[in-house]
């Protein structure tokens, strides 16, 4: 950090950023040591947890930019949100997603991966044409995002009360994987996503079909899932 500090002051380098991935408290703490002028921090219509974050350092006089405006890709695909939503023609899913993101004053920027020109020359239409949205389509949208979440806590709420499993398998992270299917209608982001587990190194443990049915896990979830029977149908929809 003295490095860092040091060329800045001598001229190198003109801001010094940070990314952030922790609890939305800490990027106050961190913001507050008065090293920093950027803030690069994960914001969209599903995750707004870093909301109040963003406005506390934005206050404090760092640029926000944002990662994962369409949540990692999720938000340009179909899904229930599209359906519930009832967009007009001319309206998507990726459109709402830049224009939620845009509508926060406190964001100074947001990165969006793209992997082709076609997707480019989307999101510069989008950004052309920029309508942020409105209060009211904030919360509408917000009330439809948080009834799916909702939903999606009957099933399970990510707790790792029944981990580890003697088998390795990752039972949070199938059943994310089936709610993002089951709940938010996200089922090919769900595909992608659970294809990662034990191939991603921040997504570890096994697949559902590596359930032995020892049911050592049943007996620690305070949801009561009957996560046997589930862990069956998950390796069932995704065939591993
Ligand atoms: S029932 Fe399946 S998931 Fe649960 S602890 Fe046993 S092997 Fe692991
Ligand atoms: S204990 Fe139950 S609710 Fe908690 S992560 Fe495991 S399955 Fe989900």
């Amino acid at each position: 950090m003295q490095e860092l500090i040091r060329a800045k002051e001598e001229g190198l380098i003109k801001h010094i950023s940070f990314s952030f991935h922790g609890d939305p408290n800490d990027m106050k703490v961190i913001a507050d040591t008065g090293y920093f002028d950027i803030v690069l921090a994960q914001y969209n219509i599903l995750d707004k947890s870093n909301e109040e974050a963003i406005a506390y350092v934005k206050n404090l006089g760092l640029g926000v930019n944002i990662m994962g405006p369409l949540a990692g890709g999720k938000l340009t695909a179909q899904s229930n949100i599209t359906s519930e939503l009832q967009l007009s023609k001319n309206t998507t899913i990726r459109d709402l997603g830049l224009r939620f993101v845009f509508a926060n004053p406190n964001v100074s920027c947001a990165l969006s991966g793209m992997q082709n020109m076609e997707q480019i020359d989307q999101n510069v239409a989008i950004v052309n044409s920029m309508k942020p949205l409105t209060q009211e389509q904030i919360c509408e949208i917000d009330k439809i995002v948080n009834n799916m979440k909702e939903l999606s806590k009957l099933y399970c709420t990510g707790c790792n009360y029944c981990q580890p499993c003697p088998s390795g398998v990752n039972i949070p992270l199938v059943f994310e994987c089936m709610n993002l299917h089951k709940v938010f209608g996200f089922t090919d982001w769900a595909k992608v996503h659970y294809a990662r587990i034990g191939n991603d190194p921040y997504m570890g443990g096994k697949t559902a079909s590596k359930c032995v049915q020892c049911g050592a896990c049943e007996a620690k979830c305070p949801q009561r899932i009957k996560i046997m029977q589930q862990l069956k149908d998950c390796a069932e929809f995704f065939g591993y």
